[in-house]
């Protein structure tokens, strides 16, 4: 629903940006849909929009090294700032909760995110300045999109030396950027897994080596492709108890199966069903400096979002296109500040 709110002001330490683009993300259908009251610690009404980039809008008192007009990245998950996680810049595991703005969210997620002209940021510490050659349209989906399974693959980079294999499964928003940050920062083998066969067409564009459907036989062809040994890291971006089991066979003993996606399945573990040593485990979002690094690698043309535009009022068909499966990489909504 669309809805006219006032404009934000900036109190001290806190900027207003004028967002260039704003990120359209899976997450956002499955709050929506999916998560009702007690399960988050925040709800309804705010604005949507959890990846965002813009120009600085408005500074508030005592806010050095921004200037109004400069293009900057928001970094999304807002700790504490204090805690020692939030330090270090990891504020997605902020100790502290209940000292961040909102608990466990952040523009966006409880508080008013992107999809709007402007958004009110708390403090300066999370917006990163664009490197030249990046614009803030193709800039806002690396901020959730293109940061979330970066921080996934860079956990796992000791075990993606050559001659190994990493399996991306579900290419949408976030696995097509995985595929490209798996290609520019690993020398593994990439096996990609789509039920739509486009989705395996854009994965060969982002240098996937195969592309299989799931089913009885996609097991199989990972094997093959492996020459039996299995895939060294699965990244799970659907998160079904189907694609939780598919990972898990197809996995090497000492590997890593990496739970991203948020569809809520799960995966039984005992003795014998899953591989020796595989270490399973969840990932949220990620850090600050992973973020500039994201930056980066996109700035000099190593990572780019397939990005389809949106205006604020055709948002929900970018999220309906992308509920029926009609959505090629990411839906950016822009808005143009009048
Ligand atoms: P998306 O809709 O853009 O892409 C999902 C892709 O998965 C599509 O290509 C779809 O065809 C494919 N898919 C669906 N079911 C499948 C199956 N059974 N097997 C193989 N492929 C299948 O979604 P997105 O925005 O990229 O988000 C992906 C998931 O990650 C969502 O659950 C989202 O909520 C979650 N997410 C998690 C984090 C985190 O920090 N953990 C951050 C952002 C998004
Ligand atoms: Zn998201
Ligand atoms: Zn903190």
């Amino acid at each position: 629903m669309i809805v006219e709110v006032d404009e934000p002001e900036p109190g001290p330490g806190q900027v207003v940006v004028g967002i260039g683009g704003a990120g359209a993300c899976h997450s956002d259908l499955h709050l929506m849909r999916e998560f009702g009251d007690g399960l988050l610690p925040w709800g309804p009404p705010f604005t949507l929009g959890h990846e965002n980039a813009g120009w600085v809008h408005a500074l508030g008192s005592g806010v050095i090294g921004l200037e109004i007009g400069q293009p900057v990245a928001v970094y999304g998950p807002w700790g504490c700032g204090i805690c020692p996680r939030c330090r270090l810049g990891i504020e997605t595991y902020c100790e502290n909760p209940a000292g961040a703005p909102v608990p466990s969210g952040g523009g966006g997620l409880g508080l008013d995110g992107g999809m709007a002209a402007l958004m009110l940021v708390p403090d300066a510490r999370h917006l990163i300045p664009l490197p030249d050659g990046l614009d803030p349209v193709a800039a806002a989906p690396l901020t959730d999109a293109g940061l979330t399974p970066y921080h996934a693959v860079r956990r796992s980079w000791a075990k993606l030396v050559p001659g190994t294999t990493a399996v991306v499964i579900g290419v949408g928003g976030l696995g097509h950027l995985a595929l490209q940050i798996l290609r520019a920062t690993t020398a593994a083998r990439v096996i990609a897994v789509d039920t739509r066969p486009e989705a395996l067409r854009l994965a060969s564009e982002y240098g996937a080596d195969l592309g299989v459907l799931p089913g009885e036989t996609a097991m199989q062809q990972i094997r093959d492709a492996t020459r039996g040994r299995g895939a060294d890291v699965v990244l799970d971006f659907v998160g079904t108890d189907s694609t939780l089991a598919l990972g898990a066979t197809v996995a090497r003993p000492l590997g890593d199966l990496t739970l991203v996606g948020i569809a809520g399945g799960s995966l039984p573990v005992s003795f014998f069903s899953v591989p020796y040593e595989l270490s399973v485990q969840s990932t949220y979002w990620g850090s600050r400096p992973e973020l500039i690094e994201v930056l980066d690698l996109a700035a000099r043309g190593l990572v780019r979002a397939k990005i389809t535009i949106f205006t604020l009022d055709q948002a929900m068909e970018a999220y309906r296109r992308m509920e029926d499966g009609t959505m090629e990489g990411r839906a950016v909504v822009v808005h143009v500040i009048a």
